[in-house]
């Protein structure tokens, strides 16, 4: 099953459900239906005629929404899950970039996107985009993408490698024939996924280049405190690599001058706030994206130490919006009365917002007749939290959680139904996640394994950033 190639075998209809359109509007219909005919959304209304052969959903009581977009999630550590739960950015940095990300194998890859792309699905999640930064080679980048392919969600797979320079991963024939042969123009959404030091010589300018050559668009971690800041903006703008199509990730240590530069060129925030809370990059943006007029979507970035789903990255984006806007209140004596960030606009980040980033506004992110079916039910019959449905964007935000997801659509198909995934052999995903985790303690060894929850930090350049191929130090992080 490819995602592109479109269509259920029959029909489905979401009876009598409250839709959350997040149309232009935002209409809220209550009492409505949903009718998805192939691969589109067919119809709105109330009491549909439906064909014949129609699969009938009860959406009584619960909610249907657009499916999620994540704009930004590791997929390929997902088999590490809650390992670093207690990890900083830097002690990440020592695991992944320095010592043992170099230890996964292309089925390590293949194991935990696999697990990761099943994860984003049954948690309504149904487009991912996979930031893959662990490509060492092109045998890795095969797995990374048969793997999504072989699910029945949709993904873009953001090409990118933290073993070597991005100027020279991305200048090799390999990376061109992979790119030649599944990158582009197939099913899985294709982005270049590097970091930009700041280096003053610039040495992620031709990777940008082949960016551009290649027509994809670029995704950064952008805004990280001590690896990626205003340098970084700053030799993007000047050198004409700033789009709308690009996706800056995190931004959370950014001045006023890189948001304008954000802003005036067009491009789009991927926010991961229970990453930015404890990892350590800098406050979660979403109070100065809001001042700057940026656009925004939501990540969970790696579940080897967060949630792999979108209700908690909306929840933890409103307590940190939130948060900040009374502590800054509190400190010139002053009581907010009214909270500016509301759960309308995080519903839409978590969903509209992320089909703009991608480019795919046209046919993803809303409710709408013509757009893709990819569409949850909120609904669980057996939860207390279920009822009563009186603010149904502040029960999506706050109160709904991945066991309430009753049913996915992806691409018109069914892949969630009544509260299971379809077709998934869960102990065989189990098998493959624990085959993977084996190899990888047992190429540490016990003690490594162990100490790597709480891994000693070298006295090296991994405070200033984790990537080898360049000596640059930001004056921003050696003020003191
Ligand atoms: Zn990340």
């Amino acid at each position: 099953m490819t995602q592109e190639q479109g269509g259920g075998s029959r029909p489905v209809v979401l009876r009598n459900g409250t839709v959350l359109t997040m149309d232009a509007a935002h209409r809220v219909l209550t009492g409505h239906d949903v009718l998805v005919v192939d691969d589109r959304i067919a119809a709105i209304g109330v009491g549909l005629e439906v064909p014949a052969g129609t699969e009938e959903i009860d959406a009584a009581g619960g909610i249907v929404m657009p499916g999620m977009i994540d704009t930004h999630r590791h997929m390929w550590q997902t088999v590490m899950r809650g390992y670093g739960a207690d990890w900083t950015l830097t002690q990440y940095f020592v695991w992944y970039y320095l010592e043992w990300g170099k230890v996964f194998r292309p089925e390590d890859v293949h194991a935990g996107n696999l697990l990761g792309g099943v994860e984003a699905l049954e948690a309504g999640v149904t487009t991912t985009v996979d930031w893959s930064h662990g490509l060492q080679t092109v045998a890795h980048a095969d797995a990374a993408a048969d793997a999504l392919e072989s699910l029945p969600g949709r993904f873009v797979l953001a090409y990118g490698n933290i073993q070597d320079a991005p100027a020279n991963w991305t200048g090799t024939p390999e990376f061109r024939d992979f790119v030649a042969r599944r990158g582009t123009g197939g099913t899985l959404g294709f982005q270049l996924a590097f970091d930009v030091t700041g280096d003053p010589a610039f040495p992620e300018k031709p990777a940008f280049e082949v960016a551009r050559d290649l027509g994809v668009p670029v995704t950064t971690h952008a805004g990280v405190w001590g690896a990626t800041g205003d340098d970084g903006i700053k030799l993007m703008h000047d050198n004409g690599f700033m789009t709308p199509e690009t996706v800056y990730v995190h931004s959370a240590t950014l001045s006023p001058d890189s948001y304008h530069r954000i802003a005036a060129t067009g491009g789009s925030v991927s926010v991961s706030t229970e990453s930015e809370q404890s990892a350590g990059q800098g406050y979660p943006p979403t109070w100065a994206l809001r001042a700057h007029g940026i656009p925004v979507s939501l990540s969970m970035d790696t579940t080897v130490w967060w949630s792999g789903d979108l209700f908690s990255a909306m929840r933890s984006t409103l307590g940190a919006d939130r948060s900040r806007e009374h502590l800054e209140a509190h400190a010139t004596g002053d009581t907010v009365t009214h909270s500016s960030l509301r759960a309308e606009q995080v519903v839409e980040w978590a969903t509209l917002g992320g089909a703009r980033a991608l480019g795919r506004e046209a046919d993803l992110g809303s409710v709408e007749v013509g757009k893709k079916a990819d569409l949850v039910l909120i609904r669980n019959d057996h939860s207390p939290v279920s009822f009563p449905l009186l603010n149904p964007y502040g029960h999506v935000a706050f109160q709904a959680q991945r066991g309430d997801v009753h049913t996915v659509l992806v691409d018109g198909r069914i892949v969630k139904r009544d509260g299971r995934l379809v077709d998934v052999d869960m102990a065989a995903l189990r098998r493959t996640a624990e085959e993977s985790v084996d190899h990888l303690r047992s190429t540490l060894g016990d003690e490594a394994w162990e100490k790597g929850m709480n891994p000693d930090v070298p006295e090296t350049k991994v405070l200033d950033n984790p990537y080898t191929y360049t000596d640059f130090r930001s004056d921003a992080t050696h003020r003191r």
